[in-house]
């Protein structure tokens, strides 16, 4: 029988390691990685399935132009010439990659070293920017850097445990498992629910706040004020390691009981039930995902989750801290090598000319971006207007997965030149490619991933590559030499491209930077092949690693100092006269974005096995729906038919559909062709949460 490999889950942030062992018969007996310290051997029903995910039935096995099958080199280099004959005629700035959380660090950093070193334009973005964009800016905001600070264990040691915009049991399971276990060990640990829907979280949850969507702003400026009032906050923490307390505190004054009880649509007496446990709990950890960061004031609200943590000094200490957790896999891999349109490499700035001229120097690349590029929504704006001329998307489905979805397919339908590398065969974005490539999947590709606890794993191959599909990493390094970059993409393998992404974290470091992973800028193929999952930072002779960041302050800042940010009302609601509900779209428990793995095991299919809308009973009785009637929701950009589920688990007026099914699976279904396309300002995340609809008995 084939060894056991160690590798890590496909899906969350939550990184799981896994246990591949291939059988005789063809199949892939999968266990949880008992030495893996994100999950301790445990695993959800996603990764438990994975075994039943790896068919090839409708894989993209061969390169193809225009429908047809033709060798890598023929492909490749037509890539490489459109690629350069548009940058040659438009400029830079008239090509873009978008990319993925699921690609692995090392295809991350060949594809934005080519995009900002060498086309010399920084339009590549990536999903990422649909998930944790706005923790991302506000991380910069406050810390000076894009820094989680803490770790899984503080979830556990916590005597608090807040969870905004968090459906951690159905989207980060097993972090759920980890904090269950803590808390029924320790039966006094505290959890409060911060949520528009009374999810399966809610199972664990002391107290549910039931906020309105976008309420989150005003509900923790409101306990900024309060901490305040209650003499909660640390003076000597605000005075030694922060700056512009006196600032945020004077706007949070606007926020007394009536304006946040107004603009969360929550009891006064549950808001002070949390501020008051709150203010008496030292040990506090905020966990929050896409409720907070999906929204027009994502930013906003992930600074005014900090605020408060500042105010009391509670962050990088054991069991405390503000805690981003990532949707995607490798969410975090991929800010760290620069994968999104307004960061450089290695945590550094997009707009630091000192930054740029270090990368440039590291890379010796002949032409770096000197501005920002496009955010994902932007630059499918771009494509459509024609600004974008040729587009290459790696391992994602824009077409069911962007904001005014049918918009996204129109673009591409026009765009003179789409490039898509995938696993798969049919997707409704590849159907709009020129030229397809066909890449390695899990359980084929070899490289790297980072958890939400800045944890970088390995992920392994343990099945040969099918046919002719290749890793990304390979793809981007072909079309370098063939655009005449090969010296400076002549990798051979991912542990090349590792060592030098370590290099370059570490190069001119100084500790100005908060990424630095240098003690593997030389690591060894066989050390590469072995590697243990291990927390960043990781600078040279760092030993042992350092846990937690913040832990005396220290911040990325100018001045070393935390910043608060001042935060205003968020003014008034998303819904109106025409279309009076707001869509909240979400996941649902055994399903990964747009189903191209979790769809071919019926196992996972059984969970949910159709599109649905939950609907408040209110709401449902005014407009005459019916449980199980299907109905069609509607928005100024598009309309989709689903089943009705009438609950009261769902807030008045808020409706939630799940973000999942697309056209293979359901053809009227596809939830993201309503959304709209407006972004946060600061982070360009699409508000995917809070998006006026109508509703109507089909
Ligand atoms: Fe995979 Fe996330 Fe489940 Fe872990 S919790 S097994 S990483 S989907």
């Amino acid at each position: 029988m084939a060894e056991t490999i160690r590798t890590t889950c496909a899906y969350c942030g939550v990184g799981c390691g896994v246990l591949a062992a291939p059988q005789p018969d063809g199949s892939v007996a999968i266990a949880g990685d008992p030495d893996h310290p994100a999950n301790f051997g445990r695993l959800c029903s996603k990764g438990s399935a994975l075994g039943e995910t790896l068919a090839l039935d409708d894989r993209l096995l061969h390169p193809e132009i225009g429908g047809r099958r033709v060798s890598w080199d023929d492909a490749l280099g037509t890539v490489a010439d459109r690629f350069r004959e548009t940058i040659d005629r438009y400029g830079p700035e008239s090509v873009a990659f978008y990319v993925s959380g699921q690609i692995l660090t090392e295809d991350y950093y060949v594809a934005n070293k080519l995009m900002k070193g060498f086309i010399g334009a920084a339009n590549i973005d990536t999903n990422s920017r649909l998930c944790m964009a706005s923790s991302v800016a506000g991380h910069k905001r406050a810390f000076g850097s894009d820094t989680v600070p803490g770790t899984y264990e503080d979830l556990e040691l916590a005597d608090l445990v807040v969870l905004a915009g968090s459906n951690l049991a159905w989207c980060h399971p097993v972090l759920y498992q980890r904090l269950a276990a803590a808390r029924e060990k320790r039966p006094s640990m505290k959890v409060v629910l911060i949520d528009p829907r009374r999810t399966a979280t809610a199972g664990i949850a002391d107290l549910h706040l039931a906020i309105a969507p976008d309420g989150d702003t005003a509900l923790f400026s409101g306990l900024l004020r309060h901490l305040f009032e209650a003499d909660a906050t640390d003076g000597d923490y605000i005075n030694t390691h922060t700056s512009g307390f006196d600032e945020a505190l004077a706007a949070a004054a606007c926020f007394d009981g009536a304006r946040v009880a107004a603009e969360t649509g929550l009891a006064r007496e549950d808001m002070k039930t949390f501020y008051r446990l709150f203010a008496a709990t030292e040990k506090v950890v905020t966990v929050y995902s896409q409720g907070v960061n999906q929204s027009v004031r994502g930013t906003d609200k992930v600074n005014a989750i900090i605020n408060c943590h500042l105010a009391t000094g509670r962050l990088g200490q054991p069991g405390m801290g503000p805690f981003s957790v990532t949707g995607q896999p490798n969410a975090m891999g991929g800010r760290e090598v620069g994968g999104l349109a307004n960061m450089l490499a290695a945590h550094m700035a997009l707009e630091d000319p000192g930054h740029r001229a270090l990368v440039q120097r590291f890379w010796n690349a002949p032409r770096m971006a000197d501005k920002p590029g496009l955010k994902a929504v932007e630059m499918f704006n771009a494509v459509a207007d024609g600004r974008i001329k040729a587009i290459w998307i790696m391992a994602t489905n824009p077409v069911d997965s962007l904001p005014d979805a049918d918009a996204v397919a129109q673009a591409l339908r026009d765009c003179p030149f789409v490039v898509v590398s995938d696993v798969v065969a049919k997707t409704d974005t590849i159907r709009h490619a020129d030229v397809k490539l066909p890449s390695t999947g899990w359980g084929e590709k070899d490289g790297t991933v980072t958890n939400s606890e800045r944890r970088i794993s390995r992920q392994r191959a343990f099945l040969p590559a099918p046919d002719e599909a290749r890793a990304d990493w390979w793809q981007l390094a072909e079309v370098a030499r063939r655009m005449g970059f090969g010296e400076a993409f002549a990798y051979g393998t991912a542990a090349d491209i590792f060592r030098e992404h370590a290099a370059l974290s570490a190069f001119e470091n100084d500790g100005k930077r908060d990424f630095d992973i240098g003690a593997y800028q030389d690591v060894p193929d066989a050390d590469y092949r072995d590697l243990r999952p291990f927390q960043w930072p990781q600078g040279r002779g760092a030993q042992p690693a350092q846990k937690r960041f913040f832990t005396n302050g220290g911040f990325f800042t100018a001045d070393g100092r935390a910043r608060f940010v001042a935060l205003r009302p968020s003014g008034a609601a998303m819904a109106d006269e025409a279309y009076p509900l707001t869509l909240n779209t979400g996941r649902v428990r055994d399903h990964w974005h747009t189903m191209t793995r979790t769809g071919k095991s019926p196992r996972l299919s059984a969970h949910m096995a159709e599109p649905f809308a939950e609907i408040h009973p209110e709401d449902a009785a005014r407009l005459s729906i019916d449980d199980a009637d299907l109905v069609r929701v509607e928005s100024r950009h598009g309309a989709a038919v689903v089943r009705a589920l009438v609950t009261a688990r769902q807030r008045p007026g808020s409706v939630f559909v799940p973000m999942h099914w697309t056209a293979e699976f359901a053809a009227l279904a596809r939830v993201c062709a309503l959304v709209a396309p407006v972004t946060d300002p600061l982070s360009g995340q699409p508000a995917s949460k809070n998006v006026p609809i109508r509703l109507e008995r089909f």
